[in-house]
């Protein structure tokens, strides 16, 4: 296991600086990334930029979102202490790790079998217990749910339905939205009540792409 050092918390806490320079204001989100060793989450090799307010490859081609952006989407969540948050996407786990951080009981999927289990395995030694699932996040965790928010961290065709019926009334779907290899637009979802949905557009952000069965 890699180390985490005063030099890392040095550099943790210039990328809240960079962060708070964007417009992130979330005290409890600027605080969970101020604790969170991202250089453990990324390959050795890219080790010595993690702290860059960057997104960087990671095994089976994907990517860990950019600080920023991970800081953006837990803020639109709107979540606390204690709530329950689904994620699409486990990707390297840093998104569920700053979740964790915030008092959040997290809730993860991952399609891609050789992130799931490296992933699973780092969360673990690192204190994490989010509940993990390897599948198709397009289907949600219903056994779980209802969800106060479920964040998706892959570009979204469209915005699948199974997730709609797992959040809570007044619960937040946090997505971006568009097709792969454009930007996309990330859209706050916010279920009104049993049956109706309001939706907010932040800005335009790149993703990954979410795809459906694995082929
Ligand atoms: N939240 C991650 C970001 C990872 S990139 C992090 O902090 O690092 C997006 C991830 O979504 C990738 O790991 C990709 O394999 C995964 N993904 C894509 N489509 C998916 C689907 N249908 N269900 C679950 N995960 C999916």
């Amino acid at each position: 296991m890699r180390k985490d050092t005063p030099k890392h918390q040095g550099l943790r806490n210039q990328l809240v600086s960079i962060l708070k320079e964007k417009g992130i204001e979330n005290e409890a989100v600027l605080e969970a990334v101020g604790k969170v060793p991202r250089h453990l989450y990324v390959d050795s090799s890219f080790e010595q930029f993690a702290y860059k307010d960057q997104a960087f490859p990671i095994r089976a081609n994907q990517t860990i979102s950019q600080p920023y952006t991970v800081a953006f989407q837990s803020d639109l969540l709107g979540v606390g202490e204690g709530d329950k948050v689904l994620e699409i996407g486990t990707g390297s786990g840093y998104q569920a790790a700053v979740l964790c951080e915030m008092g959040v009981k997290v809730y993860s999927i991952e399609r891609q079998k050789e992130l799931f289990d490296h992933t699973r395995e780092l969360l673990q030694q690192l204190g994490y217990r989010p509940t993990l699932k390897f599948g198709d996040g397009y289907k949600g965790m219903p056994t779980y749910a209802p969800f106060d928010a479920i964040v998706v961290t892959a570009a979204a065709p469209n915005v699948p339905n199974a997730l709609l019926a797992q959040l809570k009334v007044g619960g937040r779907l946090v997505i971006p939205v568009g097709e792969v290899g454009e930007v996309q637009r990330m859209y706050c979802i916010t279920r009104k009540d049993e049956k109706s949905f309001s939706r907010a557009v932040h800005g335009d952000f790149r993703f990954v792409p979410m795809l459906s069965d694995k082929e």
